[in-house]
């Protein structure tokens, strides 16, 4: 099945949807979520506005408008609070929510970031490899899709090579 990382700014891949590594109040911020607002143009916040935010571990799908992207899909990772808060079954929820908003959107491929790596403070190898078996288990489950990792530094890059080879 096709699932592959490479080293890329989301923002620049022209797949069905790229997820967005997002707040609840879907209110645009800065890393991830500030560079696909300011790629995708100011009607992507609108657009989030009349979603009403989103409960962390879920998602929520718009249109891509200026990307190159069809969709954007919103997921909101978890805040690390030390692992004792549910972080690992939010942080996979994630990964399954958006896997189905692509499906019933009739999307193929796909292109995550490493959600919640960046301010959430996840400890990127744990995300790695929740990120990685989460998405090959709902693979497996609902048929394939084309998943790529877009690692934004060399040593998240590195840590999916090491989840993908395993
Ligand atoms: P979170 O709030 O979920 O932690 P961040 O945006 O702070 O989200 O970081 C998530 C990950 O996204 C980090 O690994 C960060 O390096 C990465 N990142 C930042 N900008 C981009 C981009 N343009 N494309 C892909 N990944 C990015």
């Amino acid at each position: 099945m096709p699932l592959r990382a490479v080293r890329a700014d989301i923002t620049t891949l022209a797949v069905d949807a790229i997820v967005n590594a997002a707040n609840f109040g879907l209110r645009g911020g800065g890393g991830v979520d500030g560079a696909i607002h300011r790629a995708a143009g100011p009607e992507l916040l609108a657009a989030c506005r009349a979603l009403g935010g989103c409960p962390t571990g879920q998602a929520r799908l718009t249109p891509g408008f200026r990307l190159p992207a069809r969709f954007v899909i919103h997921a909101v990772g978890p805040v690390w609070q030390g692992g004792g808060a549910g972080e690992a079954a939010l942080l996979a929820g994630c990964y399954r929510a958006a896997l189905a908003l692509l499906r019933e959107a009739g999307g193929q491929s796909i292109a995550f970031p490493a959600i919640s790596t960046g301010v959430y403070r996840f400890p990127p190898d744990r995300a790695a490899g929740i990120a990685v078996a989460t998405v090959r288990e709902a693979l497996a489950r609902h048929g394939e899709a084309d998943v790529t990792f877009a690692c934004f530094d060399a040593a998240t890059l590195s840590l999916y090579d090491k989840e993908l080879a395993a």
